[in-house]
């Protein structure tokens, strides 16, 4: 993704509707996630680096897809920051920058077919997910 880190951090803070400026480093978050040990940048830091632009390094992280979305760091957030939704909008940024759009509305008949008790909720999903 060839934009600057500010603007990736701004968009970041869009799609999560978190705001990182309000977090008081007092990693309640980190104390409480599951997937500490498996995640190489935890709540705290990863939100702490979101508040500084700092997105791209977060974006090439693999560990990312450790996240739980458990939201037990939501819960426990004093502040209201949700960093399971700054998380989850770092990584539907980093599959985005992957290239292209890789869900067509044709395959959905497909989708359904084999799989008739799909939910709806997970289609739509996926459009929003792996479509530009
Ligand atoms: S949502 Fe992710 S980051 Fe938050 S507590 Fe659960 S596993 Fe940890
Ligand atoms: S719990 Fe909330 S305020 Fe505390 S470090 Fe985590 S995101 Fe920041």
């Amino acid at each position: 993704m060839n934009l600057p880190e500010k603007e990736i951090a701004s968009i970041v803070k869009e799609i999560s509707g978190s705001d990182v400026k309000k977090c008081m480093k007092c990693g309640k978050c980190s104390a409480t996630c599951p997937a500490y040990g498996e995640m190489r940048f935890h709540p705290h830091q990863f939100v702490s680096m979101v508040a500084k632009g700092r997105v791209e390094e977060l974006m090439s992280d693999p560990t990312v897809s450790r996240c739980l979305t458990c939201f037990a760091c939501v819960e426990r957030c004093p502040r209201g920051v949700e960093p399971a939704n700054v998380i989850a909008a770092v990584r539907v940024l980093a599959e985005r920058g992957q290239g292209g759009t890789r869900f067509s509305p044709d395959e959905v008949p497909a989708l359904i077919a084999a799989d008739e008790d799909i939910p709806q909720q997970a289609l739509v999903s996926a459009f929003r997910r792996y479509r530009k």
